[in-house]
């Protein structure tokens, strides 16, 4: 890989600005300035930019605390997205896409990530990977709904998988339930389209789980993380 791709990859910088790094003579390949912008990076070479070693990673894996009124999108004429809660300078942030889709009014765990692989592994049907995600509804949620929902549900055009229904709370006040639903696909408004099935409206939806991955309870949204390396594993 070209040293100035290698660098800009690794967020060091828009292309553009790694050439002017390269060219002023701040980055070393084992040791030796070097101002070839073009100069190929093969595996066993070690990049340094000033003092720091710049270690290649071919893979970028995120975990955001998605907030309201954000799209899931990379870009967007008019509205925010997902990606502009990222810093640019990230590893990959030129390649970095969410796997699937929340709502815009959904918050909750999104991954990111650069592996299009796993990313599509991950969303394919047969895989049934488990979401979790917590629901504030209208009305009070009954205890026989948890036996519906485990058989799944014939929507319109589809019947879910079985799918895991808790119910929390309900605020008799308010006339709102609080529950978890677990799903096992992801199809189009699939959790407000279940709840409304059987006239639970859903005011407030927020995405607790992704497979394996967990959102942090000390990740406020419109915070992001690194993915551990044991997270990733457990992805894949
Ligand atoms: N189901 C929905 O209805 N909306 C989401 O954002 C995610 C799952």
């Amino acid at each position: 890989m070209r040293l100035d791709r290698y660098l800009a990859n690794m967020g060091q910088g828009s292309r553009q600005e790694v050439r002017l790094l390269i060219k002023k003579g701040h980055v070393r390949v084992d040791g030796k300035v070097c101002r070839q912008t073009a100069t190929q990076i093969k595996d066993m070479n070690e990049v340094t930019v000033g003092q720091e070693i710049i270690t290649y990673r071919e893979f970028a894996y995120y975990l955001l605390h998605k907030p309201a009124d954000v799209l899931t999108a990379t870009k967007d004429q008019k509205q925010a997205t997902v990606l502009d809660l990222l810093p640019k300078t990230l590893p990959h942030y030129q390649d970095l896409t969410p796997v699937g889709r929340l709502d815009r009014d959904t918050t909750g765990l999104l991954l990111i990530t650069n592996d299009g692989q796993l990313a599509h592994r991950l969303l394919q049907p047969k895989y049934h990977v488990a979401k979790t995600y917590q629901a504030v509804v209208a009305g009070e949620v009954k205890p026989e709904l948890v036996t519906v929902f485990a058989k799944g549900v014939a929507l319109s055009d589809f019947a879910t998988q079985p799918a895991k229904l808790v119910i929390q709370d309900y605020d008799a006040d308010k006339k709102q339930s609080l529950v978890e639903l677990t799903i096992a696909e992801g199809k189009y408004h699939q959790v407000k389209r279940m709840l409304k099935a059987f006239d639970h409206e859903v005011l407030a939806l927020k995405r607790l789980s992704f497979g394996p991955l967990t959102l942090p309870a000390d990740l406020a949204a419109g915070e992001y993380r690194e993915l551990t390396s044991a997270e990733v594993g457990a992805l894949r």
